[in-house]
């Protein structure tokens, strides 16, 4: 089966040597204790759990799946432990607020531990993640009594979180949603309506689960300006204050899916449950957005995560099979063959996994420093700027590190050439559990959607200004004549992008159909201009530092992301260039 071996030392390199925690995220308030060795400390730790409690029940899980039985769901063998040891040891709440029981640390360092959890059991962490994100939902709308009651079971994951946006016939266009809510006299609301596709909805991990549900009330405006959202427990307390009064909230039957199967996808039954509002009436979507946000950028984390693992286990492979010899004379003259990692294009295979992985992990860490700006620096201005950064990145990264997730682990599964496609190796699984990413949590077509026709324009196109600008003074500090192998592709590829961007907006003043048209191979334009960036700045300070294998092995794949993969822009540029019209002239009923 698959090991894993946590990439500390790549988060290390991250945090230190490109992004400087020590001075800029460290040193925010509230993070003051944090030093480089207390950050090295708890990844050290976290990799020990993900490595030795969550990797070994990895394949089992996906073998034995979820099970339904007399309106129950079964989690596989082992995953009641692990659950325990997880939240006892305080790794679902790292980055949760300390004044609920959570520990306060930077989210850049739960960032870093979510990537590693991905790695080690994608079903396993699904729960941890969506608590995550309904804490800080509650956090930011609900009452105070609402806080007090739920967030601290929450936080300690003594109870879980889900998300009920989804209906049979509401997925993206979540405006039709039509799950009712009606008021009660006691100021709460009796919810009744059936949800589709609810991760985590029903479990045998914790004795409650709290149900954040998007429903209307009878009187309600019509579509998306209609919707409220609810906290729906699946127990109340009784007349004793125990958490065991059935709520009305039953699960109708699990999922058979594809992947993820250790986790469960619950058709879930609200009978006149009770639930309380969160926040405004009818901002019901506006804030679940807020969630939808840290949720997208926990999917992203899932592509990333499940790259890097299907990379480790091919690398592995690919050292060890021996076939045919190298075109350029035999390297293994003991053996019958040459370990197929000399061959060109298993390289290619790797090394496009690794430059993609090492690539978006920086963008990772950034974008988790980013959101502790956001969070806690004292600066208005600053925290404006971050925050400008976050809403740019966050379709980016969730659309562009699953789709490289998908693509890179089916690599890595091609290396294993027939030997991938059977269940014994594990492959297949990684294929198979990182699809998803690339669906839920908005699909990527609506992530491009939401980077073209919202991010680009609003505040009259600050936010790609931003980001345009960071990258500009990036280029313009780095005068050494030895780093412009590095730095000169990025400033071609971002005027490239700043070009791009002003037809874009140009001709999507005649045809808005040019935004639906170019979206998605735009998004990825902007993701590849932004990867630069991160492989420039990793390049340079691994060019100014030791010579080692690390170092080494850093400019070679730099060379590599440069040479092989950025220039897809040029092709992809072309292509959006040709216009809507090849997509839209075809009569509907010809197809
Ligand atoms: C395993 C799993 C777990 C899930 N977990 C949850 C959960 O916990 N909570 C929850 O509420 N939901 C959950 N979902 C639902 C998931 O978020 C939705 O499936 C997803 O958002 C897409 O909605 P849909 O399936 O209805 O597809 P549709 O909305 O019907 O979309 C179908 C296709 O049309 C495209 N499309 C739609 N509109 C446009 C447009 N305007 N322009 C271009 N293309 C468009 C989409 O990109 C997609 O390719 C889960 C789903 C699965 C499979």
């Amino acid at each position: 089966m698959t090991s894993y071996s946590a990439p500390v030392r790549d988060f290390q390199f991250l945090l230190q040597n490109v992004f400087n925690a020590q001075e800029t995220l460290y040193t925010l308030p509230g993070f003051e204790e944090v030093d480089q060795d207390m950050a090295k400390m708890v990844l050290e730790e976290g990799a020990k759990v993900c490595e030795e409690v969550l990797h070994p029940i990895n394949g089992s899980g996906d073998q034995q799946g979820c099970l339904f039985d007399d309106g129950m769901v079964t989690t596989p063998d082992g995953f009641i432990e692990a659950y325990q040891t997880f939240t006892e040891a305080g790794w679902s709440s790292l980055s949760l607020p300390r004044e609920y029981g959570g520990q306060g640390l930077p989210e850049t360092l739960n960032f870093a531990m979510e990537e590693m959890t991905w790695s080690a059991n994608a079903a396993f962490i699904l729960c941890s993640v969506l608590t995550r994100g309904v804490v800080n939902l509650l956090q930011a709308y609900a009452s105070d009594e609402l806080k007090e009651q739920y967030l601290e079971n929450l936080v300690s994951g003594t109870w879980t979180g889900t998300m009920c946006l989804t209906e049979s016939h509401s997925g993206t266009d979540l405006g039709l949603v039509r799950t009712r809510a009606v008021p009660q006299d006691d100021g709460s609301f009796a919810l009744s309506g059936t949800k589709i596709f609810i991760t985590g909805g029903d479990h045998d991990l914790t004795e409650n689960i709290i149900h954040l549900v998007l429903a209307r009330l009878p009187d309600a405006p019509q579509g998306v300006r209609g919707i409220s959202l609810f906290l729906v427990p699946r127990n109340l307390p009784d007349a004793q204050g125990n958490w065991q009064q059935d709520n009305g909230v039953n699960c109708g039957s699990i999922e058979h899916k594809m992947g993820i199967k250790g986790s469960s996808t619950c058709v879930m039954n609200f009978d006149g449950a009770t639930g309380y509002l969160v926040g405004e009436l009818n901002q019901g979507l506006p804030q679940m957005f807020k969630l939808m946000n840290l949720a997208r950028l926990s999917i992203g984390l899932q592509g990333l995560g499940i790259a890097e693992v299907a990379y480790q286990n091919a690398v592995t492979y690919a050292r060890e099979r021996l076939q045919t010899r190298s075109l350029s004379g035999i390297k293994n003259p003991d053996g019958p063959a040459d370990p197929i990692i000399v061959h060109a294009d298993v390289r290619r295979m790797l090394l496009t996994t690794r430059a993609y992985v090492e690539g978006c992990r920086a963008m990772s860490i950034w974008t988790g420093m980013q959101l502790d700006t956001a969070h806690v620096h004292p600066d208005a201005d600053v925290r404006q700027e971050a925050n400008d950064l976050i809403e740019l990145i966050t379709p980016v990264f969730k659309a562009f590190c699953t789709d490289m997730g998908y693509e890179t682990a089916t690599l890595c599964q091609q290396i294993f050439g027939g030997h991938g496609y059977i269940q014994e190796t594990g492959m297949e699984q990684f294929v198979r559990d990182v699809r998803i990413a690339q669906i839920y949590e908005g699909t990527n077509g609506v992530q491009a959607l939401d980077l073209v026709r919202r991010k680009l324009f609003i505040y009259e196109g600050r936010l790609p200004e931003t980001l345009f600008k960071r990258i500009d003074q990036f280029i313009m500090q780095q005068g050494a004549d030895d780093k412009r192998e590095f730095v000169a592709p990025v400033a071609e590829a971002l005027q490239r992008l700043r070009e791009l961007t002003q037809w874009l907006l140009e001709v999507s003043k005649q045809n808005p159909d040019e935004l639906g048209a170019a979206s998605v191979d735009y998004l990825r334009v902007f993701a590849l201009t932004t990867l630069a960036w991160f492989w420039a700045q990793m390049a340079c300070v691994a060019k100014s530092g030791e010579e080692n294998s690390f170092n080494t092995a850093k400019l070679s794949t730099a060379r590599f992301f440069f040479g092989r993969l950025l220039p897809q822009i040029d092709g992809l540029d072309r292509g959006i260039r040709s216009g809507a019209q090849h997509l839209m002239e075809l009569d509907e009923s010809f197809f």
